[in-house]
C-alpha cells in the first residue's frame, strides 16, 4: 500500500501514522517527494482496508502499488535514484565508466590496466577476485590477495572499486576493500546472499541472470531494498536465447523498460552480452543511446593471455590494437565516442 501524506504533516504525526502501521504487522518504508512523504506499507498480502487508514490525520491518499517489487518501483519513489561512489553520481546525468579486467591476476597487470582506464575517464576499477567459473578447473581468482591489490591499484589511480562476491560469507570480506559489491549473473536468485548484502552499507551492482525476466530481476533487486540497503544499480549482461553466434544476447529491451518501471539506476555490460571483442564497442555505444546510466566493460592489455574472458576485453588503447585497427578499437577511442553521444542526450562523463 502507497499512503501519501499531505504536505506539511509534522513528522509528530508521521512518527504516529508509521507506528500505526507497524502495529498492524507491516514493514514500513518512507521515500520524500514533491514536499510530501510517502510510504510504503507492506504486508503479507492480506488486504487493509483503505478507507480505515484514509481516516487517520495527515493520509490524503492510499492506493495499492501496481506492481510486486514495491521499493524498487517508480509509484514508490518517483525520483531517480543517484548513488555516489568516489567521484561518480550513479543515475544522475553523469555516466558511471567501470572498466578493468574480469580477473584480478596480479600486480603489474591490475596497476597497468587501472593506469589506462583512469587515464581514459573511468572512475570505477572492476576486478574479479573471487572467480564463478564454468569448470573448475579454470582459475577461480586470487581471493583476498587480489582484493588488496585492486584496492591499492585504484587509490593510486583516484579510482572506486567494483568487485565480485560469490558467497554470504565473503561479504564482510568484500566490504573491507571494495567501494561496490558485485552480486554475478548466476547469483542473482541466491536470496541469503541478496539478504547480506541487504544488510551492508555499500551499494550493490546486481546483475541481470542468465535466464531471469525483468521482473525476476527486479524482485531480486526488491530483496536487497527490503533489508534496508537501497543502493542497487541494476546491471543488463546478456540473457540466453536460441543465438550461439554471440554468447549471450544483450537485452537492450531492459533499459527503457526498467527505467519505466524502477528508480535505480541502470548499467550494461557489453562484454559479457556479446562475449566478443570486435561488439563490444557497437553495443556499448548503444546501450548510452538506448539510456543506460554508465558501463562496466573488460580491459587487459594482454589478452591472449588474460586467465579469463580474453576474448571479450578490448585493448587500453586503440594504439595497443594489433592489425589494422579497423575493427579492433581501445577503450580510450571508445570512451571518447560515449563522451559524444552522451553529449547529444544532455549527459556527460
Ligand atoms: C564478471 O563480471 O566477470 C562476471 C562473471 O559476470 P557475470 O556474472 O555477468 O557473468
Ligand atoms: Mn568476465
Amino acid at each position: 500500500m502507497l499512503i501519501l501524506l499531505r504536505a506539511g504533516t509534522p513528522e509528530s504525526a508521521v512518527a504516529d501514522v508509521t507506528s500505526r502501521l507497524r502495529m498492524l504487522g507491516l514493514a514500513v518504508h518512507r521515500t520524500d517527494h514533491e514536499n510530501r512523504v510517502r510510504i510504503a506499507a507492506i504486508g503479507d498480502g492480506s488486504p487493509l482496508d483503505p478507507d480505515t487508514l484514509r481516516q487517520w490525520p495527515g493520509v490524503e491518499s492510499v492506493e495499492k502499488i501496481p506492481v510486486p517489487f514495491k521499493l524498487v518501483s517508480r509509484s514508490f519513489h518517483p525520483q531517480n535514484t543517484v548513488i555516489t561512489v568516489g567521484r561518480c553520481a550513479i543515475g544522475s546525468d553523469q555516466l558511471a565508466l567501470m572498466a578493468g579486467p574480469c580477473s584480478v591476476e596480479g600486480e603489474e597487470q591490475v596497476f597497468r590496466i587501472a593506469e589506462a582506464v583512469a587515464r581514459s575517464g573511468a572512475t570505477v576499477m572492476r576486478g574479479g577476485a573471487f572467480k564463478p567459473r564454468t569448470s573448475p578447473y579454470s582459475f577461480q581468482g586470487l581471493g583476498e590477495e587480489g582484493l588488496k591489490i585492486l584496492r591499492r591499484a585504484a587509490d593510486a589511480f583516484g579510482l572506486a572499486v567494483v568487485s565480485e562476491v560469490m558467497d554470504t560469507q565473503q561479504v564482510a570480506l568484500v566490504a573491507r576493500y571494495a567501494d561496490i559489491l558485485q552480486l554475478g549473473a548466476r547469483n542473482m536468485q541466491n536470496f541469503a546472499l541478496l539478504r547480506e548484502v541487504g544488510h551492508a552499507d555499500q551499494p550493490v551492482l546486481l546483475k541481470r541472470g542468465l535466464a531471469a525476466t525483468i521482473e525476476e530481476w527486479l524482485m531480486s533487486a526488491e530483496h536487497i531494498l527490503s533489508q534496508g540497503n537501497s543502493q542497487v544499480i541494476l546491471c543488463e549482461r546478456g540473457i540466453r536465447t536460441f543465438e550461439t553466434y554471440t554468447r549471450n544476447t544483450l537485452d537492450l529491451n531492459a533499459i527503457p523498460v526498467v527505467k519505466e518501471l524502477s528508480h535505480l539506476p541502470v548499467i550494461v555490460d557489453p562484454s559479457h552480452g556479446t562475449g566478443i571483442r570486435n561488439m563490444v564497442a557497437p553495443m556499448a555505444r548503444a546501450s548510452i543511446a538506448a539510456g543506460a546510466d554508465g558501463l562496466i566493460i573488460e580491459v587487459h592489455h594482454d589478452p591472449d593471455h588474460a586467465l579469463s574472458d580474453g576474448a571479450q576485453s578490448l585493448y587500453p588503447a586503440q594504439a595497443d590494437a594489433p592489425g589494422d585497427g579497423q575493427h579492433t578499437i581501445g577503450y580510450d577511442q571508445l570512451v571518447s565516442q560515449i563522451r559524444t553521444i552522451a553529449a547529444v542526450l544532455g549527459r556527460r562523463i
